[in-house]
């Protein structure tokens, strides 16, 4: 069976519509769909139930927004197909390349990633933020993540491992080539959002990029020793130079380097800060989302 898993937040205009163009290009395969709806303040969640006269489709209802990742995490959990897709609701992921993914999972593919060749109508500088943070990605992590998108087949082995990764901070797409297996990619064009705005702000958009920044790497600790080092450095040379009686204007030298370690000090413990308000908040164990309602009894 193939399970279809589709995080939608705020998406009442888009459900109808999802569920028949995904249906569609499954009619061959025994299949089921499930809608995790991520606290959505508006009818989604209505929207759901009556699809869910479907007998192929679900859906789960969170108890509050708990974002993307959430969704994604509990629609993986929930899902009891051989394959499972994760696709966006506002069908900017073309549902016509699931048939695609499928024949590469069919062909020994055990991960079919959905690649961006182009990013459709999506405003040029979010196009810009996003090929920023996916190529600083990529050379933090290692792994590719140009033109990456949460569109993306797993094979049942694939989900499992993906699941074990129990971190609060994970990150679905970058995860999902993290666990290794022998994968493959599908090119696909962003269609325009059918209806609605996209949910992301700036904010949003920058926690989530440095949350996933960090829950891939300590870079930025390493950034600060590094840069502590250097200033150590420049300020022996300093002293010594100073020492050995060469003019550098004593007091404007010396304000500028009490800035200057007051700086990196200050930066050195925000890093340290960062990362450990992340172990603070894995040690809480906290769910990663809380059910509200299903459609259907789960077996
Ligand atoms: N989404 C979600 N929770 C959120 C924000 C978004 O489940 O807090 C869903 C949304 O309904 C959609 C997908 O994630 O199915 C992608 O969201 P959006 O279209 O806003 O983002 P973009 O296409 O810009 O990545
Ligand atoms: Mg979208």
């Amino acid at each position: 069976m193939i399970s279809v898993v589709i995080p939608a937040f705020n998406e009442e205009e888009n459900i109808r519509a999802a569920a028949s163009a995904i249906s569609a290009v499954l009619s061959g395969e025994e299949y089921e769909l499930i809608f995790v709806d991520d606290g959505s303040k508006d009818k989604s969640w209505d929207k759901i139930v009556s699809a869910s006269a479907d007998p192929h489709i679900r859906g789960l209802r969170f108890s509050r927004n708990f974002g993307k990742e959430a969704a994604i995490r509990a629609g993986l959990e929930a899902a009891r197909g051989d394959a499972i897709v994760v696709i966006d609701c506002d069908l900017q992921h073309p549902p016509a390349a699931i048939p695609e993914m499928i024949k590469k999972w069919r062909s020994g593919a055990k991960v079919v990633e959905g690649k961006k060749s182009s990013r459709g109508s999506e405003a040029r500088t979010y196009g810009f933020l996003a090929k920023v943070f996916n190529s600083m990605m990529s050379g933090i992590t290692g792994l590719d993540m140009s033109g990456a998108s949460d569109f993306i087949l797993l094979d049942r082995a694939a989900a499992e491992a993906v699941l074990s990764y129990s971190e609060l901070g994970s990150f679905f797409r970058s995860l999902a080539q993290y666990v290794g297996f022998e994968s493959d990619v599908v090119y696909y064009n962003v269609a325009a959002r059918e209806h609605g705005g996209g949910s992301w702000t700036f904010k949003k958009l920058f926690a989530y990029a440095a949350g996933n920044l960090a829950a891939f790497s300590a870079a930025p600790l390493y950034i600060s020793i590094w840069l502590g080092g250097l200033t150590v450095l420049v300020s022996v040379i300093l002293a010594v130079l100073k020492l050995c009686g060469v003019g550098l204007g004593s007091f404007s030298a010396g304000i500028v380097a009490l800035m200057l370690i007051g700086g990196l000090i200050l930066s050195a413990l925000g890093a340290v800060g960062f990362y450990l308000a992340r172990i603070y908040s894995e040690v809480k164990r906290r769910p990663k989302y809380i059910i509200a309602s299903e459609t259907k009894e789960r077996k």
